[in-house]
């Protein structure tokens, strides 16, 4: 019986802890969508997304380094 006080004790905290995580992630998300409502854009050759100030504009679309747009465009 005092096994089981304690597992439950022990989940209890693992759970509180992963809702604590979860609230962090949701409020830091909303605070970085707010601070920067800016465009993202999609690397046309590793499709990673980034945002518009970040990326490099070439003739086909946009791209996270000089390395991919010479790779698509060269
Ligand atoms: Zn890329």
């Amino acid at each position: 019986m005092k096994y089981l006080l304690l597992l439950a004790l022990i989940g209890l905290v693992i759970w509180w802890l992963k809702m604590q995580r979860r609230d962090r992630n949701n409020t830091q998300d909303d605070a970085s969508q707010t601070n920067k409502a800016q465009h993202m854009v999609r690397c046309g050759h590793c499709d990673l997304h980034l945002p518009q100030s970040d990326a490099l504009e070439g003739s086909l679309g946009f791209y996270c380094s000089t390395a991919h747009r010479d790779a698509k465009e060269s």
